[in-house]
């Protein structure tokens, strides 16, 4: 294996890179990514960048000198364009071809965005640095933040303003916030410490339409005609997969990039991070993960498995996540969605903390902590990843 391109340079792409020459990879690795900046870390985004805690420097996922190391062909502030699988090359937007012999597509994910709302000064997404710098110029006390979705993004960002003296109001279209990626009572959970610091949450709120004064935001009309007042407004709505350029390419893109439980999409060519809907044979699923973690570790496999073909392994991770809101911090470990029962082990509005344990069919798959201690869920991920029974796994780790 000789040429690698790797497509998105920011954690998931940079993890590969890295991982290929820790690994003894002496060859050519070109990284392109479509933004201008340096591989930065996304999380701070919506907290300690909103917050002013952190500069935009700490962001930086390597030093200048870190990345030198690398000996990379880094091609940032470049796009792809398209990919040719039989002539194993890619294009790029500047009117290069790069030559691969293994193609690596970390392209990530974008916001989604609502129709017609593009060009309102005041309407906002969250997914890069201009955003979160953008977002934060207008977080100012006294001005009324309208969140379009209470989803972890939405959420985040709703505790990192009011922080700020900001007004906020955080619209859920659901009966409750959160409840399809964790479950109805997390999603009660959450929203009650939302309510405790004096943010309003209302949910069953569909929007209608985004309202404008001379191109200037000035409100959200919902679905009932009532106009919430609006100085900014945050749309966060979830996510579309940057898959775009491979539309010609016949790999195959559903909602992210196909691929099996190795992460390769075709011979050659590999997914990873966010764009990535691969085959967990953990869970024996197909599943699309967007977390940090999740990420770079994928990128970590790829890379371990491109230069070892013979001894590849299958990537079966217990999916990890965490969150910051106010002063509480939830993480989680497993595979949350589709769930058959959320079952709640411990709540106490004293901390305040929840744990919460997930079964589908017959088995443990996912636990979820919120204001709880980071070390009662190491015991949790080990019985996940045992596989264990749902009655056997519950002893084991009431015992643990
Ligand atoms: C505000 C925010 C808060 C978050 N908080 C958390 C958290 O608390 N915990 C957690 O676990 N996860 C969190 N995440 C998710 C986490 O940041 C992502 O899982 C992670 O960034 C995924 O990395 P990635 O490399 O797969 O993709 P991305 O970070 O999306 O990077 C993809 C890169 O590819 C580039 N690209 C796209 N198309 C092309 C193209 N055609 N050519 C070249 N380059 C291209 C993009 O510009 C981008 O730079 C958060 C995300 C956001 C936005």
């Amino acid at each position: 294996m000789k040429r690698v391109v790797i497509v998105g340079a920011s954690i998931s792409g940079l993890a590969t890179a890295e991982a290929l020459r820790r690994n003894g990879h002496e060859g050519p690795i070109a990284l392109v990514g479509a933004e201008p900046e340096a591989p930065y870390d996304r999380p701070p985004l919506s907290k300690q960048v909103l917050t002013g805690q952190w500069e935009p420097k700490e962001l930086d996922l390597r030093s200048p000198a870190e990345l030198d190391a690398l000996e990379l062909d880094l091609r940032l502030g470049v796009r792809a364009t398209g990919l040719d699988i039989s002539r194993r090359t890619v294009s790029l937007g500047d009117g290069a071809t790069l030559d691969y012999d293994a193609l690596v597509v970390a392209t990530g994910v974008r916001a989604r965005r609502l129709p017609g709302t593009e060009r309102i000064i005041g309407v906002h997404t969250l997914r890069t640095l201009s955003d979160a710098l953008a977002l934060k110029e207008r977080l100012c006390p006294g001005r009324r933040l309208v969140i379009v979705g209470a989803g972890f993004v939405g959420a985040e960002v709703a505790a990192a303003a009011h922080g700020l003296g900001v007004e906020v109001t955080l619209l859920e279209a659901g009966p409750v916030p959160l409840a399809l990626a964790v479950g109805e009572a997390a999603g009660r959970f959450l929203t009650d410490v939302h309510h405790e610091h004096g943010v309003l949450v209302r949910v069953g709120a569909s929007v209608r339409e985004v309202v404008q004064e001379r191109g200037q935001v000035t409100g959200v009309r919902l679905a009932d005609g009532a106009v919430l007042p609006a100085d900014d407004v945050l749309v966060a709505i979830g996510s579309i997969a940057n898959t775009e350029w491979l539309a010609d390419s016949g790999l195959s893109v559903q909602d992210g990039l196909v691929c099996d439980e190795y992460s390769a999409a075709a011979p050659g060519v590999y997914g990873v991070g966010d764009v990535a809907r691969w085959h967990n044979p953990l869970f024996d699923t197909a599943m699309r993960v967007e977390h940090r973690t999740n990420a770079a570790e994928q990128g970590m496999a790829v890379a371990r498995n491109l230069l070892n073909p013979e001894a590849r392994r299958p990537f079966a991770p217990v999916p990890y996540f965490w969150s910051d809101q106010y002063d509480v911090k939830v993480q989680a470990y497993g595979h949350l969605r589709d769930h058959d029962e959320a079952l709640v082990l411990e709540t106490t509005t004293e901390g305040p903390q929840l744990l919460v344990a997930y079964r589908k069919a017959d088995r443990l798959v996912g636990v979820l902590a919120a204001g709880a201690s980071p070390k009662i869920l190491r015991a949790w991920r080990a019985v996940i990843a045992d596989r264990a029974p749902w009655a056997a796994a519950l002893n084991r780790t009431n015992a643990a």
